[in-house]
């Protein structure tokens, strides 16, 4: 573009904010057109980033999400104002609690008319409503001003404790022109945006004496360990102290599941025995627990914990020995002094190996029936060894039980490769996060899907398709929520809260945007099929009829579905 007057090249807010993040090393932008961005992800795939267009903007947050949890790069979603922005924010308040960097970039009206409620086209203060559930929320209001504005974004997202950054780009900043002279200068790589944290010594011997004391250790990992990709030092740790662990669901694989030191197959025991449990990248939120109670047996833990943001520490039980800085770092600093901490006594180790073996050996029993219809435990038999068999495979999964009994059965053998619903036990990810592994990782992605999960965001099988990605989509299907069983106590017409249309054949909605579609109702037709349908490379999807009375009320949550128990009727 060139100016008359001044005889000067002109570029635009447009190609600014490109420029901004080609200019960070970002590739990719998972997103929906519309206004005012259309020209934006136009402008993006021109200018040779990989735009991957979808159907709703919280499965392309989700895509955006996953593949910063996967790269340690911001994930980028780009969504149009007020709905488009609140579909989006959903996946951005989701990836802040799973501490998976993102930014949520979406255009908005004019601010004029927004701060005076004058009533525009998809007017919202979109600013405000982002902040509670945002690491951080900024606004650019000048085209000189977006090499910085990426830049706060990218460091904000990325560094310390990551999280999910809003970006508000007003529809008149896009058009706004800058001297390509001036533009040049306003765009800039952010140097180191995830400065190394280092512990102080007084706290990692704190940790290592803390270590020394303990007569029957545990270290937990959490998915901050997979993300902070130390894998080598945290398996050395393992190794090298003998200390026995339990991987949380998204840290299965940094040490291969079949590991000799693994707790997974004696996981009660070993939180209701241990007498010093090291944290590694996990939080003492409901997901263990909160720290206390029968879960963690009669006397109180010493905890170690190794985690980037201070006031995670105490924030449900006292913590003994906090270690604060990168995990990186931390298990580099304990590996130096691991050689002084005595190796867990035989005792420990052989109580444990006695259950690991009890409840590997019921578990055996339990998958080897063949039952038909096929239930849980008998398909979920087939995804083990086919993931067994695929190691680099992605493996995403959510529902109930299907989410519950899927982390227990299905082992992983490399680090970052199981997504699931994660801190919130969120429902709703699985077309996403499949979309966002496939494209991030160019690797096959089975999805584990309940038939519930999967509705939430069934539609993307149409993106799945049009990129012709290597995802399939495993469905279990049992014809409703937790179970298909249920019925109307009146004897009315409509059916149960919990009941959907009886033998839907999901493999056919597949088969309409041109995958492959399966029906299978044996564990050799299932193993079959996703053989087949791995090898293909090709979208897929398989209707795995499960057994409608095999599920239980809630999966393993049964105790937070709070039950009436009211005399009166
Ligand atoms: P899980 O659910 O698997 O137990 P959480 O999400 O609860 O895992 O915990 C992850 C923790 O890891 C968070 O407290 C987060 O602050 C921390 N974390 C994330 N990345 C890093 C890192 N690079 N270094 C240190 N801690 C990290
Ligand atoms: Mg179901």
């Amino acid at each position: 573009m060139t100016n008359d007057n001044q005889n000067q090249e002109l570029t635009d807010g447009f190609h600014l904010v490109i420029d901004a993040l080609k200019a960070n090393d970002i590739d990719t932008i998972f997103g929906l057109v519309g206004i005012p961005i259309t020209d934006l992800c136009r402008l993006a795939q021109a200018e040779g980033m990989r735009f991957i267009g979808f159907r709703h903007e919280q499965n392309a947050g989700n895509a955006a999400a996953i593949a910063g949890y996967m790269t340690q790069k911001p994930g980028i979603c780009m969504t149009v104002s007020a709905p488009g922005f609140l579909n989006g924010l959903t996946a951005l308040a989701n990836a802040t609690v799973n501490c998976f960097p993102m930014i949520l970039i979406s255009g908005s009206s004019e601010r004029e008319i927004v701060d005076l409620q004058q009533g525009d086209y998809e007017e919202m203060d979109q600013l405000n409503a982002a902040k509670p559930y945002a690491k951080a929320a900024y606004r650019i209001n000048h085209a000189e001003d977006i090499g910085i504005g990426i830049a706060r974004a990218i460091r904000a997202a990325v560094s310390g404790r990551p999280g999910g950054v809003y970006l508000d780009l007003p529809a008149q900043l896009l058009s706004q022109t800058l001297s390509v002279a001036e533009a040049k200068k306003s765009i800039f790589k952010v140097i180191d945006p995830v400065p190394r944290q280092i512990p102080a010594a007084d706290a990692v011997e704190r940790a290592l004496n803390v270590l020394k004391g303990a007569k029957r250790p545990l270290i937990l990992l959490g998915k901050g360990a997979a993300y902070a990709q130390a894998d080598a030092d945290i398996k050395a740790l393992i190794e090298q102290s003998g200390i026995p662990y339990l991987p949380m669901s998204m840290a299965k694989g940094l040490l291969p599941d079949d590991h000799p030191q693994t707790a997974s197959p004696a996981r009660s025991f070993v939180l209701a025995e241990a007498d010093t449990v090291l944290l590694i990248g996990a939080r003492l939120n409901w997901l263990l627990a909160h720290g206390k109670g029968k879960t963690w047996g009669k006397e109180p833990k010493k905890f170690i914990q190794i985690d980037i943001q201070a006031n995670e520490v105490d924030s449900n039980v006292q913590i003994a020995a906090p270690l604060i800085g990168d995990i990186g770092s931390c298990v580099g600093e304990l590996l130096k002094g691991i050689a002084s901490v005595p190796k867990p006594s035989a005792e420990w180790i052989s109580a444990i190996n006695e259950r690991k073996d009890k409840n590997m050996a019921k578990m055996a029993e339990t998958l080897a029936k063949d039952v038909t219809p096929m239930n849980f435990h008998s398909a979920l038999r087939v995804i083990r060894d086919v993931v067994k068999k695929n190691p680099d495979i992605n493996l995403v999964n959510e529902g109930a039980n299907t989410l519950d009994y899927c982390r227990s059965i299905v082992n992983m053998f490399k680090p970052r490769k199981r997504f699931d619903s994660g801190t919130w036990g969120i429902m709703g990810i699985g077309m996403g996060y499949s979309i966002g592994a496939a494209v991030t990782s160019g690797l096959p992605v089975i999805a584990v899907e309940g038939d519930s999960a999967f509705g939430f965001s069934g539609m993307e099988l149409e993106t799945i398709c049009r990129y012709n990605l290597p995802i399939t989509t495993v469905i279990f299907n049992n014809n409703g929520v937790y179970r298909g069983t249920d019925v109307n106590p009146t004897g009315g017409a409509d059916v149960a809260p919990t009941v959907f249309v009886k033998n839907a054949r999901y493999d056919k909605m597949m088969e309409a945007f041109g995958g492959i579609g399966y029906n299978v109702t044996t564990p050799q037709e299932l193993e079959k099929a996703l053989t087949e349908a791995i090898a293909a490379g090709k979208p897929a999807l398989i209707n795995a009829v499960i057994d409608e009375t095999a599920g239980t009320e809630s999966g393993r949550l049964t105790n937070l579905n709070p039950a009436s128990t009211a005399t009166k009727k």
